[in-house]
C-alpha cells in the first residue's frame, strides 16, 4: 500500500537503536507527534526488542522517548497515521486490513496492541522505562510492559480514553500497576498522576531530575547487568508468571472483550470507533484539565 512505503521513507527512523556496553537503548524518535506510536513505529519497536534480546553482549533493555515527552499514545491523527496499512504481523492474527465492521479493529488490536505488548513484556532480559513528559494512554502500555520505571521529576501519566466511552488502554494492566481504587480513580476522572504519586504507589520505581535521568537510568541498568544472565531471566519469568497466576492475562482477556464492545457501541452510535473524539479534541480537553 502507498502509506506504508510513504510512512517507511519519510520515517524510516521512527525507533532508534543504540548501545553502551551491556545496555541496550531504544528511543521512540518521532518527536515532532510527542512519539505517538503508529504501526510503523510498532515494527520499528518489536525489531529493537528482537536484536537486543538476540545480541548475547546486551543484558538489559532501556526504553524511551525522543523529544520533550516519552509518547502521547496511540497514533490516532498524525499525517503518518498507518491504521490501514498491513505490517509485517508478529502473531497470527490475520490480516485486518481488508475486513471490515469490528472485525477490523478488533483483529488489528489483537496484534498491534495486545499482542505486541504481551509479546514485548516477556523478553527475557530486564527492561527499563524511562520517562519524561507525557506518557498518555497508549504510552501507558509501553512503560507498563517494561520491568522497571524510572521516570523524571516532570514525567505524569494518565489514561482518559474512558472519554471516548471506553473502558482503559487495550493492555488493561490499570488494576495491576495501581491499587484497584486509585485505577478506578485514574480512569474515571482520567486526570494525570504525577511521578511523585506513581512512586508513592508503586508504578515507578524511582524518581530523578530531569538532568539526572539518563545517567541514574544508566547507572541502575549497568548495575542490574552485573547479574547473571540466566538468573535475571528466570527471576522475571517468575514474576511475570506470578502476575499472570493472580490473573493478569485473563483479566486483560475479558477487558479487551469490553474494549472492543465499546469500539463497536461508537461506531454503531456515531460512526466514529473513538465516540467522536480526535487527536485535536483530546490533546485539547487533556490540557484543560492539566
Ligand atoms: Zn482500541
Amino acid at each position: 500500500m502507498n502509506k506504508t512505503t510513504k510512512a517507511s521513507t519519510k520515517e524510516k527512523d521512527s525507533v532508534l537503536y543504540q548501545t553502551s556496553g551491556q545496555i541496550a537503548i531504544i528511543t521512540m524518535n518521532r518527536p515532532r507527534y510527542h512519539n505517538a506510536q503508529n504501526g510503523h513505529m510498532t515494527y520499528q519497536l518489536d525489531a529493537a526488542f528482537k536484536r537486543s534480546a538476540d545480541d548475547d553482549a546486551i543484558k538489559v533493555i532501556i526504553l524511551k522517548g525522543a523529544g520533550k515527552h516519552f509518547s502521547a499514545g496511540h497514533d490516532i491523527g498524525t499525517p503518518d497515521r498507518d491504521i490501514n496499512d498491513s505490517q509485517e504481523r508478529k502473531t497470527l492474527w490475520y490480516d485486518h486490513a481488508n475486513k471490515s465492521g469490528g472485525e477490523f479493529l478488533y483483529v488489528r488490536e489483537a496484534e498491534a496492541y495486545l499482542g505486541m505488548c504481551r509479546r514485548w513484556r516477556d523478553l527475557p532480559k530486564p527492561t527499563i522505562a524511562m520517562v519524561h513528559g507525557a506518557c498518555i494512554a497508549g504510552g501507558l502500555m509501553l512503560a507498563w510492559i517494561c520491568d522497571l520505571i524510572i521516570a523524571a521529576n516532570d514525567a505524569f501519566f494518565s489514561d482518559p480514553v474512558v472519554r471516548m466511552g471506553i473502558p482503559g488502554v487495550e493492555y488493561f494492566a490499570h488494576p495491576f500497576e495501581l491499587p484497584p481504587r486509585i485505577a478506578k480513580e485514574f480512569l474515571f476522572t482520567g486526570e494525570r498522576m504525577n511521578a511523585e504519586r506513581a512512586y508513592q504507589l508503586g508504578m515507578v520505581n524511582r524518581v530523578f531530575t530531569r538532568d539526572n535521568l539518563n545517567a541514574e537510568t544508566l547507572k541502575l541498568a549497568n548495575k542490574i547487568a552485573e547479574m547473571p544472565r540466566l538468573g535475571l531471566a528466570l527471576t522475571k519469568q517468575a514474576i511475570n508468571n506470578v502476575e499472570d497466576l493472580q490473573g493478569k492475562r485473563s483479566g486483560m482477556e475479558a477487558a479487551y472483550a469490553w474494549h472492543h464492545f465499546a469500539h463497536s457501541h461508537n461506531e454503531l452510535e456515531s460512526g466514529n470507533k473513538l465516540g467522536g473524539e480526535t487527536i485535536k479534541s483530546m490533546a485539547q480537553k487533556n490540557k484543560e484539565e492539566a
